[in-house]
């Protein structure tokens, strides 16, 4: 292996250490993400490469050959977040810009508040790179479970979003009989369960109901009114349509799934499988830059690495080991070396 590993890992802690811990705090905007990106500068000059920032506060490092390949993810955090999401996909991408001598380093701004700087930037639709590549910590269990290091995105999830409501007749709890009541609480919980078994019955689909309201709120009195909501999500546009007609909701939100480009998908899975390794493919349940740029028509891939801890992540305890991020950049950096070829 060429360069040195344990760069990524005290860069890692260097950037862990910006906005003061206990965990990741760099909040989009604060002072700590942009201290992150200015140090991220520091090291994509030292790397070789070109520093551009652009309007939307996005930083880039090009190198000489094949720039408009890019590679990268983001550099804020949530509060109290792990050393590995976001961060070591943009320590990465320097490491791959300068082993290869070509593409291109970014460092997106804001991405946990809803991806704001690759959203701008695929909006003004100036100066888009010709590919893209994220490495990122899978945040889940999936990988760990498998006993793989690596795995290759298929697709960024889809979601539907919405707010359901029931109305009831509200009674006195001790002196309503249990066939006279119109309980809005036991229908909303009712629904909860719908809403589980349907995402049970579709392959890699997920459905949360995060919120519930109850009026009049009191602990003797039959509720009259509940509102709960729904956060479901599958890999693909038909398995989305699919738990959507299942639950039976009109959603208030949605945003479509962003598959990843198959020709990366492959390549990736070659330099994995040419190390003797299963590359297994998933998808993100997760929202990341790679899906606002692929939904952009920018064709892009992710790389996962194994989460360990259960898959814990938006938490100090977020854990990869050094082994396994060592042979993403790895895999990483060889298919940049590829793609600036072509
Ligand atoms: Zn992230």
């Amino acid at each position: 292996m060429t360069g040195t590993p344990s760069r990524i890992f005290e860069r890692l802690e260097q950037l862990y250490a910006i906005g003061g811990g206990p965990g990741a705090n760099r909040p989009h905007p604060s002072p700590a993400e942009d201290g992150a990106h200015e140090l991220a500068a520091t090291w994509m000059r030292e790397a070789g490469l070109a520093v551009e920032v652009d309007e939307c506060g996005n930083l880039l490092g090009r190198s000489a050959r094949s720039a408009d390949v890019w590679v990268g993810s983001h550099l804020d955090s949530v509060p109290r977040g792990g050393r590995y999401d976001g961060a070591l996909g943009v320590v990465a991408a320097i490491e791959a810009a300068e082993r290869t001598g070509a593409g291109s380093a970014v460092a997106f701004r804001g991405e946990e508040v809803g991806c704001i700087g690759s959203r701008a930037l695929c909006v003004a639709g100036l100066g888009l790179p010709r590919a893209f590549l994220e490495l990122h910590v899978e945040q889940g269990p999936v990988l760990a479970d498998a006993g793989v290091p690596l795995g290759v995105v298929t697709s960024i999830v889809g979601y539907a979003r919405a707010e359901l409501f029931f109305e009831g007749r509200a009674g006195h709890a001790g002196t309503t009989p249990m066939e006279a009541r119109d309980d809005a609480l036991v229908a909303a919980a009712e629904a909860v369960l719908r809403i589980r078994d349907a995402a049970r019955g579709i392959d890699s689909a997920v459905a949360t109901v995060g919120q519930i309201e109850v009026e009049p709120g009191g602990s003797n009195v039959i509720p009259s009114r509940a509102r709960i909501s729904i956060d479901a999500r599958a890999p693909d546009a038909d398995r989305l349509n699919e738990l959507v007609r299942a639950i039976g909701f009109e959603p208030g939100q949605l945003t479509a799934p962003a598959p990843m480009d198959e020709g990366l998908r492959a390549l990736l899975a070659e330099e994995i499988a040419s190390r003797g390794l299963p590359a297994i493919e998933l998808p993100s349940g997760a929202g990341h830059d790679a899906g606002i740029l692929a939904a952009a028509g920018i064709p892009s891939a992710m790389l996962f690495v194994r989460s360990m801890n259960g898959g814990v992540s938006h938490s100090p305890d977020e854990l990869s080991s050094d082994e396994d991020v060592a042979l993403a950049v790895e895999v990483l950096t060889a298919v940049l070396a590829r793609i600036a070829r072509s």
